[in-house]
């Protein structure tokens, strides 16, 4: 029998580049993984390209792939609908070939959910471990400020401790170069049976 492949997850925090890091994956020849477009009601930005980047799709258009039951996972982020069409990442994965899903982090917490043998990577900022601590010392806050971003911190921490790694975005191409690495143990892991 033909063996499945991987469903790669990258995510993170906002704003930590996990776009730049799958687009520096995408632009090397030797990345063996396939892409996941996926499906927003974003208004494209230019140059980007329907079907090519996202799937893009008017709110009614993407209830209804709701209510049919078409997406892997969605969430609103900033007001939008971000969303994972689940037949692609079926028929690739049953046809042997890995796919690659970057999305945010709720998202990533449903596809968990679904798919709990996934490979999860959460793409840290190089200061996440240090924030906590930064922010107690640094002492220039008012204590509200100082419990908020503590919130806000520990929340994307306990996220980080889902994910099977955790890679640090200090560079686009050391960060793209580690997922690569990953995936290629990850491989060699469950292929030794
Ligand atoms: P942008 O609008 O900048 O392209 O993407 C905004 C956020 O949505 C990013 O964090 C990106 O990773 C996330 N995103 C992109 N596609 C999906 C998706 O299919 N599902 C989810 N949950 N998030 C996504």
């Amino acid at each position: 029998m033909q063996e499945k492949g991987l469903l790669i997850v990258l995510s993170g925090p906002s704003g930590v580049g996990k776009g730049t890091v799958r687009k520096e994956l995408f632009s090397q020849h030797d990345t063996a993984f396939e892409y996941s477009v996926s499906a927003t009601t974003r208004l494209p930005r230019e140059g980007e390209q329907n079907g090519v980047d996202y799937f893009f799709k008017t709110r009614e258009e993407f209830e209804e792939m709701i209510r049919e039951d078409q997406l892997l996972e969605f969430a609103e982020f900033v007001g939008n609908y971000y969303g994972t069409p689940v037949e692609y990442v079926r028929e690739t994965l049953d046809a042997g070939r890995d796919v690659f899903l970057e999305i945010e982090v709720q998202g990533a917490s449903q596809v968990r959910k679904k798919f709990p043998e996934g490979l999860f990577i959460f793409l840290a900022p190089p200061s996440l471990s240090e924030l906590e601590n930064r922010i107690v010392t640094r002492g220039t806050e008012t204590e509200d400020i100082i419990k908020g971003r503590m919130k806000a911190a520990r929340e994307e921490l306990e996220m980080m401790e889902l994910y099977d790694y955790v890679v640090e975005n200090d560079h686009v191409e050391n960060a793209a170069n580690r997922v690569k690495s990953i995936v290629v143990a990850e491989h060699c892991r469950r292929e030794r049976v």
